[in-house]
């Protein structure tokens, strides 16, 4: 199974929640009710949710520090109420979020042609650049009737998302044994029908960086445009550079690089909700806008997915790179390479595990050569960590951030138990989580899994 970011975690079946949940429906309360009241239940509510402050859970939150934090809330409430819908009516707003791209675009490399737009996550930044190159396609390549798109199996599936949404295959291509893209099989992949490439900088599940250069030199080759996506390494990567460690070339000084997506808030620690998406030039933005002149409520324009937008994220995203600055974030990337290489370290001392393929940046997995990792996984759990579990291979996955700096020695010091436990008691691997995890990685027929996963969202979502 996947990890924790897209997957739920095992429930009650379907038919238990369904007996019960009938006679619960909530309802609007008929008498309005104190704001007091109202948000002491919410934080009442609170108090089962994963411990992300005490760096309890991985890539769900980014967290630095409480003084960031309190900027992003007061940020935010100052533009609540505004709607970056019509560019026009909130120049702070127009003004906010072109200074953003700009920085981003200044970060990663791009020169002043480079343009772009925020957006709500990377979800729809990497839609939006599908949908970008299938409109440019129909435009400048119109032989290409059935659009394709090739990427590795490790890139992020909100790409395959945006496939299945924009009617563009998905060629997925395995990457080699460093868990990185094999160039030579996505070149023999290429087709009359190619749209686009992929690389990831990084690839979430391993934390390494593809060969964008050679990515790019296989792009120019074959006149096709490649989009990097940085959601996850597009903040940090640079800083992580600046910082002493070596960093592959990524961004838009490679010149095959057409688009890139970075996630402000992963690494740029902004508030939920906010991405980039970028263009080496104006002119192959055009396509991603969607205009239509004749409605009777007068004449409309939208740049991204949204209709209306959010002013509180573009707020947000532009205090925290005002307030973190290059010297906030050259700190931040300090202190999570410091982290990192702490706990690669100590998990690779126990000789049980084994760190996946050679890691880039504050991302990365590690696997087991003999106990049962997924009822490690349970045994952590127990102890009060949020585990984002991976398949093919199985492995646990971690993204650290300055909030995992206090608690790696505890993190380690558990780890060394609970794989000494599960060493001790083989059976724990039939039971709990891991026995559903052990049955579904052996069920050959993915339709079937893919079941498993629906039922749990209807039951999961009632
Ligand atoms: C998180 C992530 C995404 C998706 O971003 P969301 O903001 O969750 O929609 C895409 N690509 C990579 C590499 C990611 O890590």
């Amino acid at each position: 199974m996947s990890n924790a970011e897209q997957t739920p975690s095992p429930s009650p079946q379907p038919s238990e929640q369904a007996s019960s949940n009938a006679s619960l429906r909530p309802t609007l309360p008929s008498q309005s009710r104190a704001p007091k009241d109202v948000l002491a239940e919410m934080q009442a509510m609170r108090g089962r949710d994963a411990r992300w402050h005490d760096g309890r859970t991985f890539s769900l939150v980014y967290h630095d520090t409480d003084e960031h934090l309190q900027l992003l809330r007061d940020a935010y409430s100052l533009f609540l109420a505004e709607n970056a819908l019509n560019p026009m009516a909130f120049p702070s707003l127009r003004r906010m979020e072109t200074e953003v791209v700009a920085m981003v675009a200044g970060l990663l490399g791009g020169d002043d042609q480079v343009v772009g737009s925020m957006t709500s996550g990377g979800t729809e930044s990497l839609f939006l650049a599908t949908k970008t190159y299938r409109d440019q396609a129909r435009k400048e390549r119109p032989h290409i009737t059935a659009p394709e798109m090739i990427l590795p199996t490790t890139a992020h599936p909100a790409l395959l998302k945006s496939a299945h949404y924009l009617g563009v295959k998905p060629v997925l291509i395995p990457p080699g044994s460093d868990f990185r893209a094999d160039v030579a099989a996505m070149e023999q992949a290429i087709t009359p029908q190619t749209l686009f490439l992929v690389g990831s900088a990084p690839a979430y599940p391993h934390g390494v960086v593809d060969p964008i250069e050679a990515l790019s030199a296989l792009a120019q080759k074959h006149a096709l445009p490649l989009h990097v996506d940085a959601c996850v390494g597009g903040f940090s990567l640079p800083f992580v550079r600046r910082a002493g460690h070596p960093v592959p070339p990524f961004d838009f000084s490679v010149p095959g690089v057409t688009s890139m997506s970075a996630d402000l808030h992963k690494y740029g620690f902004a508030a939920k909700g906010a991405s980039t998406v970028l263009y080496r030039t104006p002119a192959l933005r055009r396509h991603q806008f969607y205009v239509y002149s004749g409605w009777p409520g007068g004449l409309f324009g939208s740049a991204t997915v949204l209709g209306t937008r959010p002013g509180g994220a573009i707020a947000a995203a532009w205090a925290s790179l005002q307030s973190l600055g290059e010297e906030g974030f050259l700190r931040i990337a300090k202190t999570i390479m410091t982290t990192t290489h702490k706990l690669m370290e100590g998990i690779a001392a126990i000789p049980e595990l084994f760190i996946l393929g050679k890691p880039d940046c504050g991302v990365f997995a590690f696997a087991s050569s003999g106990p049962d990792l997924m009822a490690i996984a349970d045994q952590m759990e127990e102890r009060g960590w949020h585990i984002d579990r991976q398949q093919l291979p199985t492995a646990i996955h971690l993204t650290i951030t300055p909030a995992h700096a206090p608690i790696a020695d505890r993190y380690l010091a558990d780890l060394r138990e609970c794989v000494a436990h599960v060493v001790a008691h083989p059976e724990l691997s039939s039971q709990g989580a891991a026995a559903m995890y052990g049955m579904l990685m052996h069920i050959p027929d993915a339709s079937m899994v893919d079941e498993f996963i629906l039922s749990n969202f209807d039951s999961l979502y009632r």
